[in-house]
């Protein structure tokens, strides 16, 4: 017997959980790459593309998952030799650090930590010190999936301002685009990376730059750029929703098409609001369980915390330990401890996406079972708290932003 058959959640910070009408667009036949409806579709995507954004300067597609824009929005924007300063909440801010080293950049970085957000005060300060001008480019991760510290990118913004820097401000919203609110223009960020497959739904295998007129002055000296990162061809219709730098990547075309209708129809406000009704739901529940139990949040500030994914802390080995107990008896798949150590002492639940309330309440209310299977100690009634805050929020989404027309819904 497995109580596990059933349909199975993939709950990881990406991918995500794939809607059925983004699997049923591209269910179809390879369309014409010619002519015809696929360059239609193409050119539908990026004014829905910004306006998820909260732009209204330039979006770039590229065939390649994360790391690829990483490596893209750095090779438009620098040079050898020139720094950047990484902005550290976690493992991912590390690894776009990484490639910019191996670009021949090089890497200041202010470490801030596991479990909180950035200080804008330190920015400040690195920066004012940098006489030079030295820094190019300063180097944001909104969401650090690893470890589900949300940062305060406007901040990032000011402290650059407050030293009066002219270094470009890159965020990485590659987990949060589509999930935390993220206002690019109006929080003043010059480059923003994202990714098809977390918030936006559709299989990996597609990435996006959006970036402003400052950040494309400055693909004028960037000497790092090659000719498949260049983004300028890539914000010309003629020259790239025909050709796209060879194939195009059909089918995700039609998915994302689905997955970008989906966030329309609901309003990106009201896909915020849930994705923080959720979120609330799941920390509530593991308070309640660290009342009497090491299974804790690993970020203890709430304003810190992603709405899209929750990084929890057990100790060692009980989160590996928890996991495989989901995954064999409840069919649901939690994330690793990502970039943790050690790391079977975490576990994260990815909630971004398409994900509803008997989602995220079978994934508690199964942990809560997990965590009497294996006797590790937790305070009782979780789930009773959980669901009551789900019941208080649940008339949040009926707001007016559901009419139609309404300018609110993005
Ligand atoms: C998933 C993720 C990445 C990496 O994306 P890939 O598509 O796996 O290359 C980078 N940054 C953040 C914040 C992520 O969540």
């Amino acid at each position: 017997m497995s109580l596990a058959n059933g349909r199975r959640y993939l709950a990881i910070p990406g991918p995500s959980v794939m809607p059925d009408s983004v699997l049923r667009a591209m269910h179809r036949a390879a369309p014409n790459i010619y002519t015809g409806e696929l360059h239609d579709v193409t050119a539908s995507l990026i004014p829905d593309l910004k306006q998820v954004a909260r732009t209204e300067h330039h979006a770039a597609i590229y065939i390649g998952n994360g790391h690829g824009v990483w490596e893209a929005a750095l090779a438009n924007t620098l040079s050898r030799g020139d720094t950047v300063l990484v902005l550290a909440t976690g493992r991912f801010a590390h690894g776009w650090g990484e490639i910019a080293s191996k670009m021949g950049i090089t890497v200041d970085l202010i470490e801030f930590g596991q479990t909180s957000d950035i200080d804008p005060q330190l920015v400040t300060e690195h920066l004012r010190a940098d006489t030079q001008g030295k820094i190019k480019a300063v180097l944001s991760v909104f969401v650090d999936t690893s470890t589900s510290v949300k940062s305060d990118v406007a901040a990032v913004r000011a402290a650059i301002d407050a030293a009066g820097h002219p270094a470009l401000l890159l965020a990485d919203c590659i987990a949060s685009l589509g999930c935390d609110r993220f206002e690019m223009d109006a929080w003043g960020v010059d480059v923003m990376v994202t990714a098809s497959q977390k918030g936006l739904m559709t299989p990996p295998g597609v990435g996006f730059v959006f970036f402003n007129d400052k950040a494309n002055a400055a693909r004028d000296t960037a000497d790092c750029v090659t000719h498949y990162w260049n983004w300028r061809p890539r914000i010309d219709p003629d020259e790239y929703y025909q050709y796209f730098d060879g194939t195009a990547p059909t089918h995700h075309i039609y998915g994302l098409r689905a997955a970008l209708d989906m966030i329309h129809d609901e309003g990106l406000e009201n896909v915020w609001a849930r994705h923080e009704t959720f979120a609330r739901v799941i920390w509530t529940a593991v308070d309640v369980w660290n009342q009497d139990g090491p299974l804790k949040l690993n970020v203890p500030i709430e304003a810190q915390r992603s709405h899209a994914v929750t990084s929890l802390e057990i100790g060692s080995p009980d989160g590996d330990r928890l996991r495989n107990w989901m995954e064999n008896h409840a069919g649901v798949t939690l994330g690793i401890g990502l970039g943790r150590a050690p790391q079977d002492a975490y576990f994260r639940i990815g909630h971004m996406g398409h994900v509803n309330s008997h989602m995220v309440m079978g994934v508690l209310a199964t942990l809560d079972a997990g965590l009497k299977a294996l006797n590790i100690p937790h305070g009782r009634g979780a789930i009773e708290a959980a669901a009551t805050v789900l019941a208080n929020h649940a008339g949040d989404q009926l707001s007016e932003c559901g009419a139609p027309g309404n300018s609110c819904c993005g």
